[in-house]
């Protein structure tokens, strides 16, 4: 018999590329502000490095590519932010800098929604960022690609309806990938099927009903989606 007083949900989880195996999803991680042109475009001036802003998402908000999406409750300036996502398959806390690319399993290329009207009355209240950020369906994914390179470059990009929209390279990330993973083991005991999000370049903006959403990262895949009507 089962130990819970309901059926529980099946774990989220995301394709793996070339593969019939899943990975699952045990936590999803963000990094805010680590590309200076959208520290910009938001309307910071100052783009100093210090310590990488984290927020979260929860597990079950990854949505797979080709899926057509509800727009979402609660809004009405949806934007989209296209992010390389690290994916885990082993953690820890306080993880050296050195020991940091051991424990990644691939790469994905993800969609970070936010509701930038609540975000931006997060912000002016000094609020947290969990309604403009941590909704349903507000992380879709593509399938991971398993790759033990830590890529320095790469062209990530993000078209709406096929008018480009964010245009830039990985090279550009304040923070590096082996220093997120780092520096968010600090905070937290990272664990393999973590996914984090790694901060978007300039070019965000509004999603609307029935637009048609592609994205990709070079060397590591692609990400299609829609609004629905
Ligand atoms: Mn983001």
């Amino acid at each position: 018999m089962s130990p819970f007083a309901f059926p529980h949900a099946i774990p989220a989880s995301v394709a793996i590329a070339n593969s019939d195996a899943r990975f699952p999803v045990h936590r999803i991680y963000c990094v805010g502000r680590n590309y200076e042109d959208h520290v910009r475009e938001m309307g910071g001036t100052e783009v100093n490095k210090g310590t990488p802003i984290f927020f979260s998402k929860p597990a079950d908000a990854v949505v797979e590519s080709g899926a057509a999406l509800a727009y979402p409750l609660a809004t009405s300036n949806l934007h989209h932010e296209i992010e390389l996502v690290i994916a885990l398959k082993s953690g820890g806390s306080q993880i050296a800098l050195k020991d940091a690319a051991a424990h990644i399993f691939g790469y994905a290329v993800g969609c970070d929604l936010t509701r930038r009207d609540l975000q931006a009355l997060a912000k002016s209240a000094g609020a947290p960022w969990d309604l403009a950020k941590g909704f349903d369906q507000s992380a879709p994914i593509s399938a991971i690609f398993e790759s033990a390179h830590v890529p320095q470059q790469g062209r990530i990009w993000l078209s709406v309806n096929q008018a480009l929209k964010q245009d830039a390279n990985l090279s550009q990330m304040i923070w590096s990938i082996s220093e997120i993973i780092s520096a968010l083991s600090d905070f937290f005991e990272l664990k393999a099927g973590d996914l984090i999000f790694t901060g978007t370049p300039a070019g965000v903006g509004p999603l609307k009903r029935a637009d048609q959403v592609s994205a990709g990262i070079e060397g590591i895949g692609e990400l299609h989606f829609s609004i629905a009507n």
